[in-house]
C-alpha cells in the first residue's frame, strides 16, 4: 500500500504527528487506497509560513508567467485523464464516464483562470481636482486557504487553486478526508508544471486541521466548498479577523414543471440532474414541483428514465451511477427514506440500499422517487445528498415558485415549461444563485457559479468573479 506524504515549501515532507489513516474504496471498502498524513497544528502551521513566504516571490512574478504555468497545469490534466480519472472513481466512487468529465472540466477551468492572470485590470476615474490622476489596481489577498469537499475531488480544489493563484496568492490546500488521492495528484502536477516552491501546499487530515488553518492569523483568504453548518462556523470564526471569505454551501434545488410540452424530455434532464454523481452535488435537483394535472404523467416518464439507471461499481463501462461515498452517507440517505415513509409521502420507487454486507460490499443505494411529498417535511426541506427525488404537488403557479421559494437555500433553480410568461416571472422571482429554463442544473467552465440564502456567500466561483474572490481593490490618488 502507497504511503503519501504532506506538500510544504516545494518538498513532499512526512507529518510531524507521525500519524497518518487509511482511505477506502466506497464500492468495495475492504480495498484500502492509499495511506494519508493525520496531520496536526505544527504540520498546518507550516504549510501557512511556507505559503506566507513564498507569497512576495509571486506577487512579482508577471501575470504572463503565472498563467502560463496555469496553462501547463491544464494540459497536464488533459494529459492525465484517464489516470486522474480512475483515482477519483477509486477513492469516491462515481461512474467513470462522470470522473472522465470531472478531469476535462476542471482542465477547462484552469485554462480560464490563466486567462484571468492577464485581465486584472482596475479603473481610472477623471479627477475632480486638477493635476491627479485617479485609478484602482487588484491586489493578491494573500495566503489562501482552500478547504474542499469529497464530491468533486478534482474540480473543487482547482476551481480554488487556478483561481487565487492567477490572482498572484499563495494556497494551503486542505482537501476532504474521503478523497486525498485525487489531491495529492494535483498537487503533483502543479509541481510539475513548475509553480515555485511554496506557492502550492498540501495537508491532509480531518475536519480539526481545517479548523487550524481557518484559525492562523496569516490565512487572508478562505475558499470553502461544504456543508452549510460548518460554511456558518468559518464565516463566525473569522470574522473578528476580517479575513475575506468564499463560501459554496448546500442546495435544495428545485424543478418546477408547469404547462410543460414535453414532459419525457424535462424527466429526462431532471433524472441526469437528480442522480448524477449518486446525487451528492450541490446543484443536483433535489425537488421536482409540479402542478396536478402534469404530475402523473410527469411520474411515469421519471420512472422510465429511472429505470435506465446501472448501478454498480464506477470502474465497470455499463454503471451510470456509483456507490454513495461512506457509511456514513449511506446511513444519512436512508434516514431521509424512513422519515419519508414515517411521514405521508408515497414510494414509488427505491428507496433501499442493494447490499446486505455494505461494509464488504459497498455503499450502493437504489435510486428513489418519493410522490406527495409534504413541501415542508424534512424530504423537501433539508439537503439529502443522495439518489432521492421528492414529487410535491401544487396548484397553481403561484403555489410552485412559493415551495420554490421556501428553502432555506437558494443555489440552483430549474423550470420546464412551454409557457414564455412563466419564464420571465420565474427568473425574476426565484431565490437561486443560479437559474435553468427548459435543462437540468449544468454549469458550465467559464460562467459564474454560486448562491445565494444558506447556499453561499462572497463573490461567485468560476469566471470573471473569481477576481473578486481572490483579490482586493486598492485606489491610488497621484499628483502629478
Ligand atoms: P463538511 O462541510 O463537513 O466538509 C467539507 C470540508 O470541510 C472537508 O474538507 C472537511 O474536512 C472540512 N471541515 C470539516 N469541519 C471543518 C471545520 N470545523 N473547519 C474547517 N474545515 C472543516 O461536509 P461533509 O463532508 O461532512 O458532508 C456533510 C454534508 O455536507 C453532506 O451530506 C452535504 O449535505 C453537504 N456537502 C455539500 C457539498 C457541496 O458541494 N455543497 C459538498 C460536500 C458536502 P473532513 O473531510 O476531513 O471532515
Amino acid at each position: 500500500m502507497e504511503r503519501h506524504l504532506n506538500y510544504i515549501a516545494g518538498k513532499w515532507v512526512p507529518p510531524e504527528t507521525g500519524d497518518y489513516y487509511q482511505s477506502h474504496n466506497p464500492a468495495c471498502p475492504p480495498q484500502v487506497i492509499g495511506e494519508f498524513p493525520r496531520s496536526g497544528s505544527a504540520d498546518v502551521d507550516a504549510a501557512v509560513a511556507s505559503a506566507d513566504t513564498a507569497r512576495a516571490n509571486w506577487d512579482q512574478t508577471q501575470a504572463p508567467q503565472r498563467a502560463a504555468i496555469l496553462l501547463r497545469f491544464s494540459q497536464l490534466l488533459v494529459d492525465s485523464k484517464n489516470e486522474l480519472a480512475r483515482i477519483v472513481t477509486l477513492e469516491q466512487g462515481k461512474a467513470l464516464c462522470e470522473s472522465m468529465g470531472e478531469v476535462t472540466r476542471a482542465a477547462a477551468e484552469a485554462a480560464f483562470a490563466a486567462g484571468e492572470a492577464v485581465r486584472l485590470s482596475g479603473q481610472t476615474f477623471p479627477s475632480e481636482r486638477p493635476g491627479f490622476s485617479c485609478y484602482t489596481v487588484l491586489r493578491p489577498v494573500g495566503v489562501v486557504a482552500a478547504i474542499t469537499p469529497w464530491n468533486f475531488p478534482v474540480v473543487s480544489p482547482v476551481r480554488k487553486i487556478a483561481p487565487a493563484l492567477a490572482c498572484g496568492n499563495t494556497v494551503v490546500l486542505k482537501p476532504a478526508s474521503l478523497t486525498p488521492r485525487s489531491a495529492v495528484y494535483l498537487v503533483s502536477l502543479l509541481e510539475k508544471a513548475g509553480l515555485p516552491p511554496g506557492v502550492i501546499n498540501l495537508v491532509t487530515g480531518s475536519g480539526e486541521c481545517g479548523e487550524r488553518l481557518i484559525s492562523n492569523i496569516r490565512v487572508r483568504g478562505i475558499s470553502f466548498t461544504g456543508s452549510t453548518a460548518v460554511g456558518v462556523h468559518i464565516a463566525e470564526k473569522v470574522a473578528a479577523r476580517m479575513a475575506k471569505i468564499q463560501l459554496e454551501l448546500g442546495g435544495k434545488n428545485p424543478a418546477i414543471v408547469y404547462e410543460c410540452d414535453d414532459l419525457d424530455g424535462a424527466a429526462q434532464e431532471i433524472v441526469a440532474a437528480g442522480f448524477l454523481c449518486s446525487g451528492q452535488r450541490c446543484t443536483a435537483l433535489s425537488r421536482v414541483i409540479v402542478e396536478e394535472s402534469q404530475a402523473h404523467q410527469l411520474r411515469n416518464h421519471l420512472v422510465d428514465h429511472m429505470a435506465k439507471i446501472r448501478v454498480g461499481n464506477g470502474l465497470d463501462p455499463q454503471t451510470t451511477m456509483g456507490p454513495l461515498v461512506s457509511r456514513q452517507q449511506m446511513d444519512r440517505v436512508a434516514g431521509y427514506v424512513r422519515k419519508g415513509l414515517e411521514g405521508r409521502s408515497n414510494l414509488v420507487v427505491g428507496g433501499r440500499q442493494l447490499n446486505e454486507n455494505p461494509d464488504s460490499e459497498g455503499y450502493f443505494f437504489a435510486p428513489t422517487l418519493f410522490d406527495q411529498v409534504s413541501a415542508n417535511s424534512a424530504l423537501a426541506q433539508e439537503e439529502i445528498f443522495g439518489p432521492v427525488l421528492p414529487i410535491i404537488r401544487v396548484r397553481s403557479a403561484e403555489d410552485a415558485f412559493e415551495v420554490a421559494n421556501g428553502t432555506r437555500y437558494g443555489l440552483a433553480a430549474a423550470l420546464f415549461t412551454g409557457n414564455r410568461h412563466l419564464v420571465d416571472e420565474f427568473v425574476q422571482r426565484v431565490e437561486s444563485g443560479m437559474v435553468h429554463v427548459n435543462h437540468g442544473t449544468a454549469s458550465q467552465a467559464h460562467v459564474p457559479f454560486g448562491g445565494v440564502k444558506d447556499s453561499g456567500q462572497g463573490a461567485f466561483s468560476i469566471g470573471p468573479t473569481v477576481k473578486d474572490a481572490f483579490t482586493n481593490v486598492k485606489t491610488i490618488y497621484m499628483k502629478w
